[in-house]
């Protein structure tokens, strides 16, 4: 089987290395000359753990290819996959303008029956506007090759994205016709071991459940950051609050838990989109603007602790940064609520030494020389003024804490995540903030 997957990058690079991993014949196309150029060389763009064997060991079987031209590569193949990129557009609306473009150059080029199938995070309709798409170029061509359109929502997690793609909770795959879901089951059948379901649906639905996927878990966020600040108010923990409701199995103890806000490429946009659509169809998405007006306030509460503790009085003084990812195990820094934090502190002017473990090269990109970087977690805490937790990597959960103590200038420390425990810090010479828990200090 060949196929081709447009677009290389988080989504594309995993979609396309994953299907060439269970014996497909897979091109990854993208228009960046230079990260084909890279690919080609064994240079990935992005970090994803596993994932650079993984590329090595198919580009060696010669089953994974990478091409700038989509033209070529999609010839003879039964699947296309749109995988680039949806940012928002001004209004919040997901902007298509990646999408149809590649939808409009498979339709030049194709010459053979495909499925075109959408892996990128499309509003309901979208699918329609491809088919359109297809059929333009193929008019203007003067040429009638079949095709069907299928939507292929992406559910995969960085960080774990592999094994997200390889063992999926599930795969869901709109589709309009048997024949796309006769290539469909075809391309996910060794995907399917131990259980994992194929949902097929119509195109609609299939477009629908990312958003609604995205948009419940945003929602467990903002409603347990909403619940930490209240426990805060009323004098409450909610690191016991959420083991005590997170043994009800109708919640579960999963993505529930307080932080600084969630970021990445994803939630954000998609929240966002999703109201977008209802708005312009004439309905209120409530809930979730709350979801995102929570969440925008929550980028702010570690900065108000630190404002606070220090008497509004930053300038000069030294913070050091633990993570500057928007989550563990990923170098993604979009939306990242490190980034919020940066700026806020950058503008008392204080001083910002970061550490991550693989986040530092994309923070160099987006912050420059603002900022100081350790070469590792301790180097960024000599002399600080305080400790800022921001991203729960493992490395940072039991650090030698005799180190941290005497690096530092001043003992506190401010848990975005509530990795540590307050009593216990306390014990180890440190004041400490966290989010939504007892005994702030
Ligand atoms: P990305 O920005 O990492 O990659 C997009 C790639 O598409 C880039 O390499 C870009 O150069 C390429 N591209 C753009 N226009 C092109 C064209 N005309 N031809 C060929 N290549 C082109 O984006 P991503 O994070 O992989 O996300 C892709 C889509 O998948 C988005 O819709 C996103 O919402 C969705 N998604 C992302 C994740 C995630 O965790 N990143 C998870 C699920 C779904």
């Amino acid at each position: 089987m060949r196929i081709a997957v447009v677009g290389t990058g988080y989504v594309g690079l995993v979609t396309g290395t994953c299907f060439a991993e269970v014996g497909i014949d897979v091109t990854c196309i993208d228009i960046d000359v230079k990260k084909i150029e890279n690919l080609k060389k064994g240079i990935l763009p992005i970090y994803e753990p596993g994932l650079e064997e993984m590329v090595m060991r198919n580009t060696q079987k010669e089953r994974l290819t990478f091409s700038n031209d989509l033209a070529s590569s999609i010839q003879g193949c039964e699947a296309a996959f749109i995988a680039v990129g949806t940012p928002p557009g001004e209004d919040g609306s997901a902007d298509l303008k990646y999408v149809l473009a590649v939808a409009t150059s498979i339709g030049e080029n194709m010459n053979n029956y495909m499925v075109v199938v959408t892996k990128s995070t499309v509003p309901v309709g979208t699918a329609e506007k491809v088919r359109k798409a297809i059929e333009q170029a193929l008019a203007a061509r003067g040429v009638d090759i079949p095709f069907d359109v299928a939507s292929n929502p992406e559910f995969l997690k960085e960080g774990a994205a592999i094994d997200d793609f390889l063992k999926p909770d599930r795969i869901v795959v709109g589709v309009a016709s048997e024949k796309a879901e006769g290539v469909m089951k075809k391309l996910y059948k060794p995907f399917l071991m131990n259980g994992h379901p194929l949902i097929f649906m119509d195109i609609p639905s299939a477009e629908m459940t990312k958003y609604a996927a995205n948009a419940m878990l945003a929602t467990k966020i903002s409603f347990m950051n909403d619940i930490a600040n209240l426990c805060e108010i009323m004098g409450a923990d909610v690191n016991m609050v959420r083991k005590g409701i997170g043994s009800d199995v109708r919640i579960g103890n999963k993505f529930i838990y307080p932080g600084i806000g969630y970021g990445g490429s994803c939630f954000p946009k998609d929240v966002k989109a999703l109201i977008r659509t209802a708005s312009e169809n004439g309905y209120s998405m409530r809930v979730l603007q709350s979801v995102e007006e929570v969440n925008e306030n929550q980028k702010s509460v570690l900065y108000n602790k630190i404002h606070s503790h220090f008497n509004g009085d930053l300038s000069g003084k030294t913070f050091a940064l633990w993570g500057l990812s928007f989550k563990p195990k990923t170098d993604d820094m979009r939306e990242a609520p490190s980034l919020v934090i940066i700026q806020k502190l950058l503008e008392q002017g204080a001083k910002v030494r970061a550490y991550d473990p693989v986040a530092m090269k994309e923070a160099k990109h987006i912050l420059g020389d603002t900022i100081e970087y350790g070469k590792d977690e301790y180097e960024a805490l000599i002399d600080a003024d305080a400790l800022l937790l921001i991203t729960e990597w493992p490395e940072f959960r039991s650090p030698n804490f005799n180190v941290v103590n005497k690096l530092m200038k001043n003992k506190v420390i401010f848990d975005g995540r509530n990795i540590y425990e307050g009593a216990d810090m306390r014990e180890k010479g440190f004041k400490y903030y966290g989010i939504g828990v007892k005994h702030q200090v």
